[in-house]
């Protein structure tokens, strides 16, 4: 059993034929998101003092999805730790898309508001991407707006989705030099993988890396993986990632979050990665574990974006 904060050292034979002794280390999101929040903290209380405006994030969570539950829980939760003003707004599960369109609109225009997220995903009788093209875009901290998504591929100052910006402020707590890494990420997704293969390929650091993005039509998977020096797993298929697929010495990213029933613990449910952990995590020279990897992340980027919008108006 491999325990978080654990250093695990072995010999490592690399392309170039010589051997490296090699650390396996952990990215621990929960530590990287706290220094994240801290630091905002501090800037939100600087601009208190200044009589300056305080960052304000409005989240809209509709219906009563558990797992969605949490999360718009758990970002109201890191609102009140960093010293934002959060609303949060509960619609019906059956609510019309009239309604809901009509909830942002009242956000768009109400100046108080920084930010505005609505947490995905929504029910059946509702276009996400009519909701999303709704949300104006100085206001989308999510990132999903076609302008922010646009001004992402061209590398222009916009909002960067959560998730993969979370994990480029991982990878850049640990100062992990990413230049002219071969980068494979799995899953394709508007909200994790594709942007992730944007930035990761971006002339910046963490960046600089030659991506190959794999989707579930991909031919020789496995191969891709094993050539890979950094994977970021984002498929949703639990422990999908096994360790003959990885090399030695890569960083793996686990993106995956998938509830699975577990009458053992008090809550009903466990956690499982895209990972199997326990084979990997040996092979690796930096892995995230779940949960405790990248889910923290996502909530501190989340928090960032709203202090930007507050801070750029
Ligand atoms: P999605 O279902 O929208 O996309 C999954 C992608 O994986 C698709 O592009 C699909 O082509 C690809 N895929 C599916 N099966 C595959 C296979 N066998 N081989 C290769 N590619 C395959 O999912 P998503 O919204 O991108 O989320 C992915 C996972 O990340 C989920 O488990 C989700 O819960 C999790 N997630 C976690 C966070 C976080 O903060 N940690 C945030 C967002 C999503």
């Amino acid at each position: 059993m491999l325990v978080k904060g654990e250093k695990q050292w072995r010999v490592v034979k690399f392309a170039d034929n010589r051997s490296y002794l090699c650390a396996m280390n952990i990215l621990d999101g929960k530590i990287a998101a706290e220094a994240v929040k801290a630091a905002l903290k501090v800037q939100v209380a600087e601009r208190a003092a200044a009589g300056k405006k305080i960052p304000h994030l409005a989240a809209i969570l509709v219906g009563n999805n558990g797992a969605s539950a949490t999360y718009v829980a758990a970002k109201v939760k890191a609102c009140e730790q960093t010293g934002f003003i959060s609303t949060l707004i509960r619609l019906e599960e059956t609510v019309t898309q009239q309604k809901l369109l009509e909830t942002i609109k009242g956000l768009n225009q109400d100046p108080d508001v920084d930010g505005i997220l609505v947490q995905l995903p929504l029910p059946a009788q509702i276009s996400e991407q009519e909701v999303i093209d709704a949300i104006d875009p100085l206001k989308d901290v999510d990132g999903f707006h076609p302008v922010n998504v646009g001004k992402m591929v061209l590398g222009v100052e916009g909002f960067v989705p959560a998730t993969p910006l979370g994990i480029m402020l991982l990878l850049a707590h640990y100062n992990i030099n990413t230049s002219g890494l071969h980068a494979v990420v799995i899953g394709r997704s508007n909200i994790v993988g594709r942007p992730m293969s944007i930035l990761l390929s971006g002339n910046a650091q963490p960046g600089n890396c030659t991506v190959t993005l794999c989707h579930s039509k991909t031919k020789e998977l496995t191969t891709h993986c094993q050539q890979a020096d950094l994977i970021v797993a984002a498929l949703g298929k639990p422990l999908f990632l096994k360790a003959d697929m990885v090399k030695e010495g890569a960083i793996v990213i686990d993106v995956g979050i998938t509830r699975i029933d577990d009458a053992t613990r008090k809550n009903g449910f466990r956690l499982l990665g895209d990972v199997e952990y326990e084979t990997v995590a040996p092979k690796c020279s930096w892995i995230t574990p779940v949960p405790g990897g990248v889910g923290p992340m996502t909530i501190a980027a989340l928090m960032k974006n709203t202090f930007l919008a507050c801070s750029r108006k």
